[in-house]
This record gives C-alpha cells, structure tokens and sequence, in this order.
C-alpha cells in the first residue's frame, strides 16, 4: 500500500485527490494550512487511512516537522502531490514585494521543500512518483496574474529539472496543468464571468476537481512509469 502526501488536501482539488487515492487504497496524508476543520472532517471519512498534518508549505522548519510526522505514521512519502496553491488578481504595476514573494514561496518554494523532503527515501527505494500542479497561466502567462504566472512557470521548470535529475533512481516527475476548474479559488468570479469562461472553452465547461485529481492518480499509478518531465494539460482545450 503506497502512501501519498498531498499539499492543499483541505478544499478544491487537493481534496478531491485526498478522496481518490484513499479510495484507491492509499494511505493520504492530508497538508492543509488554514482550514483545519475541513481537513480533520475530510480525514475522518477514512477512519485512519488518511492523516491530516498542519504546515504552511512554504515554511522549511513546518514541512520537515510534517514530513517527519507523516514518516512515523504511515512510513516514508512513495508519492508526493505538490497542489497547495493561492491565487491573486492584479495589476503587475500594483503588486507589493511582499505579495510576489509570497506567491513564490507557496507554490514554488513550497514544491522545493517538499521535494528536498521527499526525494531521499524515494531514492532509497528506488520508486517514487512526484507530481505538481501548475496551471494553464503557467504555460501561456494570464493578464493580472504575473507572480502567479511566473511561480507557477517556475515549477515547470523545476519538474522537468527534476524529471531528468531523478529518472535514474526510479523517481518519475510530472506535472498537471488545470485550465479553470470550479473550486473556492473561483470565487471571486461572477456567474457572467464563469459563463464567459465556459463558453471559451472548447468542450464549453468549466472543470471539476476530480477531474484534475483523476489525472494526478494517473501520474501517480504503476501504469505511468514511462511518462516523466511532462505537462498534463487538464483544460477542455484552453490552452493546447
Ligand atoms: P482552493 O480550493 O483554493 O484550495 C487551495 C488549497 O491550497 C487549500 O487546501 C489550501 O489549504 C491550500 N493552501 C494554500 N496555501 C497553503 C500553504 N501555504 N500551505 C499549505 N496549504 C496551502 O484551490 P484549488 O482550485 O483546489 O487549487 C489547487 C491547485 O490547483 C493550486 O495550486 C492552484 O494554483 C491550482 N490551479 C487551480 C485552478 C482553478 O481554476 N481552480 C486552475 C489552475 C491551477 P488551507 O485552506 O488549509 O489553507
């Protein structure tokens, strides 16, 4: 039984793949920063098999204190999903230093440390599955969302880095790269917009999270092992 850590299994995507792997089997640990109930209440449909672990990822000192926890619990991390992620609206011209680090930290500096966390005893085994999540703005760049748009170029490039870097110890490294998919990170969008954004879609939906998260189980299954250093757009077509 492998077990997998998710970052960002509270809410969205994250928790929709915290629901699959479980079901696949999978023991999940569950990283969530702010929403603790969610998690707790999401764990507790899997009596046991999935372990809901506090960390701000982008914090060095709280990932290790996770990766530790998870460790003693279920045994070493076999797959890890790097999904933890927030998202900002806004002119470049109005961005303060203090919300571009920011926007690095979570989704970029976050996956470093995870991976940095995850990596020795998927070498060791010589079997492991990485997969990030980036986003259709990390591909083509998305007006008003520079830093999101660079950060999560950023771990583009760190997947495919990583994919050449560790495919000789057993260790594959993918990424997927939703298009608009319906989760809280929506919000701030009005029923016109989402309509809107359905309608340029090819396939004229908006996404779901669990059909993100069915291709992260993909990635992450004995059935990928020759896909590594890849980019799985999951988009209805946006971005091709
Ligand atoms: P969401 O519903 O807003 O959920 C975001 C998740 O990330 C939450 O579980 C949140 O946990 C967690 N998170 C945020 N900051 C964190 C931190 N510092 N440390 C640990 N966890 C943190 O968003 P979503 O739509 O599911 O997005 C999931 C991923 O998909 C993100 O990386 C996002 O950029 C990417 N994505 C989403 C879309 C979309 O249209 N929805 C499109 C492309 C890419 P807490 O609530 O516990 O803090």
């Amino acid at each position: 039984m492998r077990t997998v850590l998710i970052t960002g299994g509270s809410r969205g995507i994250g928790a929709e793949a915290v629901r699959l792997f479980a079901n696949a089997g999978c023991r999940v640990v569950l990283n969530y920063n702010a929403s603790e109930e969610a998690a707790k209440a999401l764990a507790a449909e899997f009596a046991g098999r999935v372990l809901p672990v506090r960390a701000d990822v982008a914090c060095r000192t709280e990932v290790e204190a996770m990766f530790r926890r998870a460790e003693a619990v279920f045994g070493g991390v076999d797959v890890l999903i790097c999904n933890a992620g927030v998202a900002q609206q806004k002119l470049f011209t109005d961005l303060t230093e203090g919300e571009w680090r920011r926007m690095l930290d979570v989704h970029l500096t976050g996956a470093f440390h995870c991976c940095q966390c995850a990596l020795p005893h998927m070498i060791r085994q010589r079997w492991g599955r990485i997969v990030t999540v980036s986003s259709m703005w990390g591909q083509v760049g998305g007006s008003c969302e520079a830093a999101y748009s660079a950060a999560k170029a950023g771990l583009i490039g760190l997947t495919k880095a990583l994919a050449k870097e560790e495919g000789p110890s057993g260790v594959t490294v993918n990424c997927v790269a939703p298009g608009v998919i319906d989760t809280d990170m929506m919000a701030g969008f009005s029923e016109a917009d989402r309509s809107a954004l359905a309608d340029e879609t090819p396939v004229g939906a908006l996404g779901t999270p669990r059909q993100v998260a069915e291709a992260l189980l993909f990635l992450a299954g004995e059935r990928a092992g020759y896909i590594t250093g890849q980019v799985l757009g999951v988009n209805g077509g946006l971005v091709i």
